[in-house]
């Protein structure tokens, strides 16, 4: 799963509006920046074997910590608490809309992934491997992201222009990453992966603060 982790994030603000998007796109992928660190310092591993499965190329080997179930239950959680902290409004509801939105990153990559998800330590690895469809892996990714825009689109509305257009820009970009993900060479290493993916969502996260800033929730 890639894009169609920000269909939970788009859809989001139906539940609780003062949380903005920006925090719920770092949230939806916070395991996987997580991941992204462990991948860097050796502690996670992943190996990129081109035809792993028809929509991926990575063999996940190796990743008890963050895309284990009770690791992310931890990060999850661990994000939540941190968003209550520091909000100003609507701390538990906001707090727990953020667990919620980071593990739905797990409840997602369960659907896709080949059986590579840890349910408990020592215990069997967990994935329905939809990532071997590749027509369906890629409808359930777009209609994820579109049903996210239908709710992002109903409860906010824009101050002026760029507003109106922001939320397609940012679905666009995301249909292009798809795009590119899937046309484009796999990455040359497991850093390279590493880098690049949390770079995406760094991006990302700052393409969603601009929707923040030019649009507000209906009343
Ligand atoms: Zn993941």
């Amino acid at each position: 799963m890639f894009i169609g982790h920000y269909g939970p994030a788009l859809a989001a603000p139906a539940l609780v509006r003062t949380v903005p998007l920006w925090a719920l796109f770092f949230a939806v992928q916070f395991i996987d920046v997580v991941w992204g660190v462990l991948i860097l310092a050796g502690i996670e591993q992943v190996r990129i074997v081109p035809g792993f499965t028809a929509m991926s190329p990575l063999d996940l080997h190796h990743m008890p910590y963050t895309h284990s179930l009770p690791g992310a239950l931890a990060l999850s959680a661990l994000l939540g608490l941190a968003y209550g902290l520091i909000a100003r409004k609507a701390r538990l509801a906001g707090g727990l809309l953020v667990a919620g939105a980071s593990f739905s990153h797990w409840l997602l990559d369960l659907i896709v992934h080949a059986p590579d998800l840890l349910l408990w330590p020592g215990g069997p690895m967990a994935g329905f491997g939809l990532w071997d469809n590749l027509p369906l892996a890629l409808g359930l990714e777009v209609a994820l992201v579109l049903a996210g825009l239908i709710f992002y689109l109903r409860v906010t509305q824009a101050k002026g222009l760029i507003g109106r257009i922001w939320p397609f820009v940012l679905v666009a970009v995301l249909f292009a990453l798809e795009a590119i993900h899937l046309l484009g060479e796999p990455p040359a290493s497991a850093e390279e992966l590493a880098m690049t993916s949390m770079a995406v969502f760094l991006v990302l996260t700052g393409l969603a603060a601009v929707a923040d800033l030019t649009r507000k929730p209906r009343r």
